[in-house]
């Protein structure tokens, strides 16, 4: 009987899933399902060049179509996965077809959660490329665009709306933006880029509603993602805050997996956590992969995202939820910083203002639960390879 794989989602981790599944020699059937109308495409530029205009649609795919083909990828778009049946394991689609497969994916990503209703032209989320172009269209002729929420996302959008020359007010219910992805001395640092930049930016500023009304204002919500979990919950799999999944991407019923922005792995290193990262995205989806060939191996990755904002470029690398010492390389008031955050003497993180070379160095450090000397780290003739420890 023909061997079956079925990957829920086509976003950035269902491809990266699919093409590893043929990569590692898996000459069965791959099913990819997906519920827009598009192959895998990248999300970061619908914030940032593609938002300004500064880049084609036809450049934001992962692979071009031929690379589906060529691999003999059965790709279902547009069409979504109702239900899963996780004895088996099976999918039920759109239109009444069941899968029953020997091993499937959840990828399924996540949606921007409603703010009081669905939105409209000019009260509008971010989260495809469809939601880009509307944006795009709304700030063309906008008075003002209000962001809410001044997270990552929203941050972006509100930057590349400051450079195509719309006025912005960006409201952030906490004191200080970002702060939850990057800390509160960070997040002030933000504060300052955006209101140099003319960002009205107000802060402590809870939104209750949104109406419209007959001015020019044009809104975007920007509060984060919720995980769409609700075929794994329907399924009774674990879940909490993101499918629940061990170190190799398995969720609590056999021979179903989840990874990307959906799932919530346990990390060897900084224990369970689900993050919203693009390069988590590719390599938790082909490391999904891997686990479901029955490959013995633990995702073990330290984590990296960036940020563009302006001509400001973040990175940051591992994960500390707390810490008891930061270190910094270079100056905070150039924008051309390093801060690393160490708890016990171990380096759980580090993240890069337009030092994008510090953060990827820094990464084996963490991978390697290194105890750099502090004064090392701040010193930046000091090459950061040089405090990788002999294994
Ligand atoms: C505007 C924007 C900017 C970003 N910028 C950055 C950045 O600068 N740096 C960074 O590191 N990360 C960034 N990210 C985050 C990054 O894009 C995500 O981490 C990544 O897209 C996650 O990939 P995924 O495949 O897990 O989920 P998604 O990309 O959300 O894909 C999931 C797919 O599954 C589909 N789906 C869901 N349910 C079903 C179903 N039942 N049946 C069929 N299909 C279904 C969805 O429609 C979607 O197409 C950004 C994201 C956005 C939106």
């Amino acid at each position: 009987m023909t061997r079956i794989l079925v990957v829920v989602g086509a976003g950035l981790c269902g491809g990266a899933a699919v093409q590893a599944l043929r990569g590692e020699g898996f000459d069965g059937r791959i099913v990819m399902v997906g519920a827009e109308p598009h192959l895998p495409y990248e999300r970061p530029p619908l914030s940032k060049e593609y938002l300004r205009g500064e880049q084609d649609r036809d450049a934001l795919f992962l692979w071009p179509e031929s690379a589906y083909s060529e691999n003999d990828i059965e790709v279902r778009l547009e069409t979504r996965v109702l239900a899963l049946h996780p004895d088996g394991p099976a999918v039920e689609l759109e239109g009444g077809e069941r899968i029953d497969a020997e091993g499937v994916l959840l990828a399924t990503g996540g949606r921007p959660p409603l703010l009081g209703g669905e939105p409209s032209d000019r009260v509008l989320t971010l989260r495809t490329v469809e939601d880009a172009d509307r944006i795009r269209a709304a700030l063309d002729g906008a008075g003002r665009l209000v962001v809410v929420g001044a997270g990552f996302i929203g941050a972006e959008v509100a930057a590349s709306a400051r450079g195509l020359g719309v006025e912005v007010t960006m409201l952030e219910m906490l004191d200080v933006p970002l702060v939850r992805a990057i800390g509160e001395e960070m997040g002030k640092v933000y504060a300052a880029i955006h209101r140099d930049h003319g960002v009205d930016l107000r802060t402590g500023e809870s939104v209750k509603a949104v109406e419209e009304d007959s001015g020019g204002d044009v809104v975007v919500i920007g509060v984060g993602i919720e995980p769409n979990v609700d075929l794994a919950r329907d399924a009774g799999l674990e879940v909490d805050d993101g499918v629940v999944v061990d170190g190799r991407c398995r969720t609590s019923a056999a021979g179903v997996f989840a990874a990307g922005d959906v799932a919530r792995h346990d990390h060897p290193l900084f224990g369970p956590l689900r993050v919203e990262h693009y390069d988590n995205a590719l390599k938790q989806g082909a490391a999904a992969a891997r686990s479901m060939l029955g490959r013995d191996e633990v995702f073990d990755d330290p984590h990296w995202f960036w940020s563009d904002q302006y001509d400001v470029n973040l990175q940051v690398a591992g994960f500390a939820s707390s810490w008891d010492r930061t270190v910094v390389r270079g100056s905070i008031e150039d924008l051309d910083f390093a801060v690393f955050f160490l708890r016990d003497g171990v380096l759980l993180s580090v993240l890069g203002v337009n030092r994008g070379k510090d953060v990827r160095r820094a990464m084996k450090l963490i991978a390697a639960r290194a105890r750099p000397d502090p004064g090392s780290l701040a010193d930046q003739e000091v090459d950061l390879r040089t405090l990788v420890p002999a294994s």
